[in-house]
């Protein structure tokens, strides 16, 4: 079945009359114009893009008998590159450019080269991901990154062959496209389209001789390119690094850009967080209590002398703020964010002295509480041992488990009994 999708996007229907057309169109652009419906842009184009074509006889015969298929194919995209820019691309000008580029411009009826039309379909963006180290990251870098890419064919420029030694293609009369007709039943045809076989959709042939050495009928062939990419201070991850311009070449379209994506690999020592990086520090109880100083080498290779003076007690989990040793800010990167040094506390393994000198160090740090142990038959006195020894390795799973078998020896434990009568 024939396609009706801009009939319905102007709201009319297949037959319309063109002064009814127009009024629909100018009632619609109103409504959607990016000025007024920013949120409405998308729709904008394709409304604009419904006119285009309905708007021009020719267009719209060719539209009524092959769908969008004729239009982008008999258009060599013209058509839809008009509007890929967004916002002002609509206008009498411009219309009359994609008519004639579009229209005249057929594939297979001279032009070839294709660099004289203005605008014109965009290809694709590239992605490529770059792996760097923070320190990249810290002191800026310039990597060279190799791609293969094709460019037109410099010995025939785009042409594929000598000039004129292209050909309409006979199997689709140029148009690109393959219309099928196929009875379903009395009075019903279904219409299919399809890229022309013979010639791949462009719409025009070379014969075997004549097709240019280089690209052998092609129009581009594949080169290597390497790309500069300037990792400027202070990029982060995912940030992305656009080379305009630089995708793949194909006749008839304005290359995509190459894209490059930073990855920062993990750091052993930093992470980061926007403009401030974080860092945990192990010490020892000693210098917990009595001051310390260490070393931290930085991204830019300098050495960090950090003191923490004698005095002041750190505790575990305590976080200390090193301003000005962040991240440099991009594009400014004089500015700097902060380093957060977390500490974790090492306490001494068991045992760690006898016991006269555990004596001499309650005297250095001072009174324990004194708790008052009460008397009676309530009273109980219990041995507590390491967690790990009784639940195993300790796992969450193992954990619960644990807990499953404490309440089915409900009563028969060690002192259970006891403590269910203590609450009764
Ligand atoms: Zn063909
Ligand atoms: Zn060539």
């Amino acid at each position: 079945m024939a396609d009706t999708t801009l009939y319905e996007l102007l709201n009319v229907r297949k037959g319309a009359a063109d002064a009814e057309i127009k009024k629909s169109y100018r009632k619609l652009a109103k409504e959607f114009h990016p000025d007024k419906n920013p949120a409405a842009g998308e729709k904008f184009k394709e409304i604009s893009f419904a006119y285009e074509v309905l708007s021009d006889p020719e267009k719209r015969q060719t539209y009524d008998r092959y769908g969008m298929e004729g239009i982008k194919e008999g258009g060599g995209g013209g058509g839809f590159g008009g509007f890929g820019g967004g916002g002002g691309g609509f206008g009498g000008a411009g219309m009359f450019e994609d008519l004639f580029g579009g229209f005249f411009g057929f594939p297979g009826m001279g032009g070839g080269g294709g660099g004289g039309r203005a605008r014109r379909r965009r290809g694709e963006d590239t992605f490529h991901p770059l792996r760097v180290g923070l320190e990249d990251l810290y002191n800026g870098k310039t990597s060279k990154l190799q791609l293969s890419k094709t460019v037109i064919c410099k010995k025939c420029s785009g042409a594929g062959g000598r000039a004129g030694a292209t050909a309409r293609c006979r199997t689709c009369s140029g148009r690109g496209v393959k219309v099928t007709l196929r009875q379903l039943g009395p009075g019903m045809v279904q219409q299919m389209q399809s890229i022309c076989p013979e010639c791949h959709g462009e719409g025009e042939t070379i014969s075997e001789k004549d097709k240019c050495k280089e690209c052998r009928g092609k129009k581009v062939v594949s080169e290597t390119k390497i790309l500069e990419v300037h990792v400027d201070k202070g990029m982060k991850n995912e940030q992305k690094i656009p080379f305009r311009g630089e995708g793949d070449q194909l006749p008839d379209v304005e290359p995509g850009d190459v894209i490059i994506v930073l990855q920062q690999k993990e750091h052993e020592l930093f992470t980061r967080s926007g403009q401030d990086l974080y860092m945990t520090k192990s010490i020892g109880l000693t210098e917990a209590l009595c001051g310390f100083q260490f070393v931290v080498r930085h991204l830019d290779d300098r050495d960090l002398v950090v003191t923490n003076p004698p005095g002041e007690v750190v505790r575990p989990g305590m976080v200390r703020t090193v301003e000005g040793e962040g991240m440099p800010m991009y594009r400014s990167p004089f500015e700097k964010g902060s380093l957060y040094i977390k500490f974790e506390v090492t306490f001494p393994t068991n045992n760690f002295v006898a016991e006269p000198q555990l004596k001499q160090l309650e005297t250095i740090l001072g009174d324990r509480p004194v708790v008052e142990i009460p008397e009676g038959e309530d009273v109980e006195e219990v041995n507590m041992v390491s967690y790990e020894d009784t639940r195993g390795t300790g796992g969450a799973a193992a954990r619960s488990e644990a807990y499953h078998d404490d309440d089915d020896e409900m009563g028969g434990g060690q002192g259970g009994p006891r403590v269910q009568c203590a609450h009764q």
